[in-house]
């Protein structure tokens, strides 16, 4: 019931890679046939991922993950344009990869806006369009939110950027390989491997053709230069299969996940005092998140997970303070409203008996920690 924060490596990507660790070892730079070997199976996975995402292959760069790619995005763009304009508009519900690589901006000397959402979490693209000025070199707004499984969206907000001769820019490693994603009126595209069934620590960064940005990692020029470092090619063949299954079964995955987030909705529903985040259709298939009142998600996550369910929370519990997420109060919730949290996540390894399960054990663990809660009730 975590499948957002990472999934399991598929057994077909497993074997897909093994090769690439023991046999098949070699340095794509390198000139003799088993560097060239190395070097025709990474042009070979950029031509596969360019075609299953409908990219050119000369706009794929393999980078180390979701992280690295919205970093390179941020950056790299506000290096390359800061003499067009120093303007970037984001959102308030972004991921950290995001939000702090803007923040670091700023203290670059860099202006920000971080656009709110409405209480679904949904950025309005009317907003972007009135707040992109002559100085605006960037939009940066995410496909789907990793906590609240919102899908933004993105379609309207790049055609508003493209009108206004902006980039944009979409963190899409939770919607890669689980919903749709055309790259028609994007610029940059993050995803990352192991939210697909891939190996941690490989994703990719799409650069449509033209668009003006620097590297921020330089070295011996891999990459097009982009992306400077020896190419992870077992990770980048993982990478690679794991798109190709994501997009070959995203239809019957897609019909099983609803089916089960139906099913969770309406029986967690019933529990009292609780209601759902996130908007009621427009979210990611797999993506349950409640609010409980009267309890910390911390206590839920560490009940359930006695029960064999592991859970998330987005709450951030330190000896002081209670920190909760910046997504659930941009969409309103008050501090104490967030912090009893939980966010279930499923994915292709995810079986009924599983669902069951959370709706069997969820009630009564609700009900006892609200019998020993400081919170109220
Ligand atoms: N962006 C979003 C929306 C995410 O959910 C995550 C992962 O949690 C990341 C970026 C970071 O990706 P990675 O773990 O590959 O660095």
């Amino acid at each position: 019931m975590d499948y957002a924060a990472t999934t399991p490596v598929d057994p077909r990507v497993v074997e897909a890679m093994l090769p690439y660790f023991t046999e098949k070892f070699g340095n794509s730079a390198s000139l003799h046939s088993v560097g060239q070997e190395a070097e025709a199976v990474l042009e070979s996975c950029r031509r596969k991922v360019a075609k299953l995402l409908g990219a050119r292959p000369s706009e794929i760069f393999f980078t180390s993950g979701g992280t690295e790619s919205d970093n390179m995005a941020l950056k790299g763009i506000a290096l390359a344009n800061k003499n067009r304009g120093k303007h970037i508009i984001t959102s308030q519900i972004e991921h950290h990869a995001v939000l702090h690589p803007a923040e670091w901006l700023e203290k670059q000397g860099f202006r920000v806006t971080y656009l709110p959402v409405d209480k679904y979490g949904m950025v309005d693209p009317a907003s972007v369009e009135r707040t992109i000025s002559e100085d605006t070199i960037l939009v940066s707004i995410m496909h789907a939110n990793n906590e609240i499984g919102t899908i933004e969206p993105i379609e309207e907000i790049g055609k508003i950027c493209r009108k206004g001769g902006v980039y944009f820019h979409t963190d899409a490693v939770q919607s890669v390989g689980k919903i749709p994603v055309s790259l028609k009126h994007i610029d940059i595209l993050s995803s990352s491997g192991h939210k697909i069934y891939g190996p941690k620590g490989v994703g990719i960064i799409f650069i449509k053709e033209g668009t003006k940005i620097e590297p921020i990692i330089h070295g011996g020029g891999h990459e097009h230069g982009m992306h400077s470092g020896t190419e992870n090619i077992a990770g980048i063949v993982g990478y690679t299969k794991a798109l190709e299954l994501c997009i070959k079964e995203m239809k019957p995955e897609t019909k099983k996940l609803l089916k089960f987030r139906k099913r969770l909705i309406e029986e967690i529903d019933k529990i009292p005092d609780c209601w759902l985040n996130g908007h009621p259709e427009k979210r990611l298939p797999g993506n349950v998140h409640f609010c409980f009142r009267f309890i910390e998600g911390e206590s839920l996550i560490l009940l359930l997970d006695q029960k064999g369910i592991e859970a998330s929370t987005g709450s951030a519990c330190s000896s002081k303070s209670l920190k909760p997420s910046h997504v659930l109060t941009a969409i309103g919730l008050k501090p104490e409203e967030a912090h009893g949290s939980l966010r279930l996540t499923m994915g292709r390894f995810t079986t009924q008996e599983d669902v069951e399960r959370v709706i069997k054990v969820l009630p009564g663990i609700v009900e006892r920690l609200r019998k020993i809660s400081p919170l109220g009730k």
